[in-house]
């Protein structure tokens, strides 16, 4: 039973087409090991080979849901009442954008996120694994698409917000998915994206051992190639960029304390303070950390 585990490698960047392609890092503390392209005109990194689409979809069994595989996503039904504090700041900073309408929230995982955006919009979620999204649906309320966001069935500037949190890196077609944001938005709506910096500084420090680099991290973009493909594909205008995260360093401390077992664990609250904080700063055109979150709005034609 030899199923493949890789497709053929690519000898273009799938962000600006440039052949100009180097070897970056052989990712090894996983099996199997993987390799990173990086393109020398946009900078953006990839996974050369990619994974062949049935190995994928094996990372997304139950098992990577419940934090049991050895790559997993961590649950957030077992800490909701703390996810939602962090999930409610991020609705705020929304609604200083746009206060209502219809949001869609794309790799909705369990609906948490959908689940307290319903008392100010009407919600949608887009989730690829069917486990997760049989729990959404049930749980938050919303429409959910179980599959991938090119496959979703809501008509052309249906989507006030579309949110899309540490879940650009994920997906396996960046043009394709960016197109599509660009085709539910509608025009002066908002789009919010949370993926890694790899221009920043943590990024280039921690080289092949930064932790971002992951089985299922598919593409590491960087401040410039990621407002280039919102700007070209999704006809986003206005740029906000926020580093760390858009709210405050206060709701993170709430949060984290959600995982906390022993009085030695507020320590960590000084650590999770000094990145925060540490995100805010530049050096020679850098920001020092690589937590990036970046809002866009749509152009809207006079
Ligand atoms: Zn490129």
């Amino acid at each position: 039973m030899d199923q493949p585990v890789f497709q053929t490698r690519q000898e273009q960047c799938p962000l600006c087409g440039s052949t100009a392609l180097e070897e970056h890092c052989t990712i090894d503390r996983f099996a199997p090991e993987f390799k990173i392209s990086r393109c020398k005109e946009c900078h953006h990194q990839f996974i050369n080979p990619t994974w062949h689409p049935d190995y994928l979809a094996s990372l997304y069994q139950a098992d990577y849901f419940r934090g049991r595989a050895e790559y997993s996503y961590h649950d957030e039904r077992k800490n909701l009442h703390f996810e939602q504090i962090v999930w409610r700041a991020r609705l705020k900073k929304i609604q200083t954008f746009i206060r209502h309408g219809n949001l869609l929230d794309i790799g909705c995982s369990f609906g948490g996120f959908l689940k307290s955006a319903n008392r100010y919009f009407t919600t949608f979620g887009v989730e690829p694994s069917a486990y997760a999204a049989e729990h959404a649906q049930k749980e938050s309320s919303s429409q959910i698409f179980s599959g991938y966001l090119e496959e979703c069935p809501w008509p052309k500037h249906s989507m006030d917000v579309i949110t899309a949190i540490e879940v650009a890196e994920h997906i396996p077609e960046p043009i394709s998915f960016f197109s599509k944001i660009g085709t539910l938005l509608r025009p002066g709506g908002l789009v919010v994206i949370q993926t890694a910096d790899f221009s920043g500084w943590q990024a280039l420090r921690e080289g092949c051992n930064y932790h971002y680099y992951l089985p299922g991290h598919l593409h590491y973009f960087n401040r410039e190639n990621l407002a280039f493909l919102l700007r070209k594909y999704a006809d986003i205008e206005y740029f906000y960029e926020f580093r760390g995260a858009e709210f405050g360093l206060l709701p993170k401390l709430r949060k984290a304390r959600g995982s906390f077992s022993a009085f030695k664990d507020y320590l960590r609250w000084g650590k999770i303070s000094a990145y925060h904080f540490k995100s805010q700063f530049m050096w020679k055109g850098r920001y020092l950390t690589s937590a990036m979150v970046l809002y866009g709005i749509k152009r809207n034609p006079a």
